[in-house]
């Protein structure tokens, strides 16, 4: 067993401490409450070559694996600058593209989203099927002339409008007409533009660049060209995106996790108000060493599912762990972080629970930690299922 990273792993995941000289909390802080996506930094992590971190060189990546996208992930969260579209566009829609496309769509897609030129969102949420995706509606009917017609609703596609194409979860045949409930997904590369789609942005009181939508389908036309992989097959797919999803969620957490404490460790050393710096008191010093501690275990984990992930072994229960326990560490780091900022950690200036609610939000999005822990009860531990 080998911990140590390799020289190439190591500036991968220093990455992000040389970006944030250029592009840092202020820069991704002010887009944040703008919601504007931040363009300059975005083109800067392309011309790096990381966007197409998981993209075969052949179509103009850097043809590594999810360890070095979760090392990359990690090295910018650490610096407090995560991008949602790296985990939804670079990831979950380049990464089966190059496994999954045709040649024709791998030549089309990959090589100018690597160079930053062009930009994928991810839609599966639906307003009345939420974290249950085998109730979803959204149905690409196919035609007589070999094409779909889309129909149907998405909600909260992050950088929906702002992306180039939508890599679309929909169902060519209704559940209720399908033998396995997983069958009958198709997954679709929707140009975002396209004629019958509206998108309207919902107001999301989380400090992000990405904006999220409200997307409508109506009567799209789509053909064989847009189909994923093949027609029904979708779910499939689906499921290799899922965990990728979860290990980058979990370095994200990871990282805001240990930038929130560094800001608390250095804030609690200088801090007096007695006699002797505040981080003295174990009130402050312990949920700060016992937050570190989770944060540390939860990285392991993540780079473990990342590991196995690249070595195309099962990797469900660590990947889901790694989420569950990464979300969960970074809500108590910002929480022993904030603490010891007293009434300063509530300012702008100081930027301690402006981290927060993107913190929180891994325990809601992109699954509920409830239904992470439904997976480990389940199908890690054999108990039954309650739902
Ligand atoms: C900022 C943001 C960005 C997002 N970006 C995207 C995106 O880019 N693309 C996309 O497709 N979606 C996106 N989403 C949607 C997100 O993935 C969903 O909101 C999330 O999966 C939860 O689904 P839901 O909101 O429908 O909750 P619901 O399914 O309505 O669940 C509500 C709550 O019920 C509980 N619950 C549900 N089922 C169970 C169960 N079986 N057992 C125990 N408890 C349960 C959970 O606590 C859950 O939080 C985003 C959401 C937000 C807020």
């Amino acid at each position: 067993m080998d911990f140590e990273l390799s020289q190439e792993q190591t500036m991968i995941y220093e990455y992000g401490a040389s970006l944030a000289k250029t592009y840092d909390r202020a820069y991704w802080m002010e887009h944040a409450e703008r919601r504007a996506f931040p363009e300059a930094m975005y083109k800067q992590i392309a011309a790096d070559g990381f966007v197409g971190t998981i993209v075969p060189e052949a179509y103009g990546g850097a043809g590594l694996g999810m360890l070095e996208m979760n090392l990359f992930m990690e090295g910018l969260s650490n610096q407090g600058i995560p991008l949602l579209s790296l985990v939804i566009g670079a990831t979950m829609s380049l990464g089966p593209i190059g496994v999954h496309g045709t040649e024709a769509q791998k030549q089309k897609y990959l090589p100018a989203a690597c160079k930053g030129d062009i930009r994928f969102c991810f839609a599966i949420t639906e307003p009345d099927a939420g974290t249950n995706t085998i109730r979803a509606t959204t149905i690409a009917k196919p035609a007589a002339n070999g094409r779909f017609k889309l129909n149907g609703r998405k909600t909260y596609i992050t950088d929906g409008k702002e992306s180039d194409y939508a890599l679309v979860v929909t169902r060519t045949t209704p559940h209720t007409e399908v033998k396995r409930k997983t069958d009958g997904f198709t997954l679709f590369i929707v140009d975002t533009k396209a004629k019958g789609i509206e998108m309207h942005p919902i107001p999301v009181s989380v400090p992000v660049p990405e904006v999220q939508y409200q997307v409508f389908f109506d009567d799209v036309d789509l053909g064989p060209e847009d189909v994923l992989g093949e027609v029904g097959k979708g779910f499939d797919i689906l499921f290799e995106c899922l965990n990728p999803e979860r290990i980058l969620v979990g370095a994200i957490s990871c990282g805001l996790g240990r930038f929130a404490m560094d800001k608390a460790v250095a804030y609690a050393n200088e801090r007096v108000v007695f006699n002797g710096p505040i981080g003295a008191y174990q009130a402050l010093q312990h949920p700060l060493a016992k937050a570190k501690t989770e944060i540390e275990l939860s990285s392991l984990m993540t780079r473990k599912a990342a590991w196995l992930f690249d070595q195309g072994l099962p990797c469900g229960a660590e990947s889901n762990m790694a989420k569950y326990a990464a979300a969960e560490a970074s809500i108590h780091a910002v929480d022993a972080s904030l603490q010891c900022f007293g009434g300063n950690g509530f300012t702008k200036e100081y930027g301690i629970f402006d981290i927060y609610p993107l913190a929180r939000l891994f325990r809601t999005a992109p699954l509920n930690s409830e239904m992470v822990l439904n997976y480990i009860g389940e199908h890690v531990m054999g108990l039954p299922r309650s739902y």
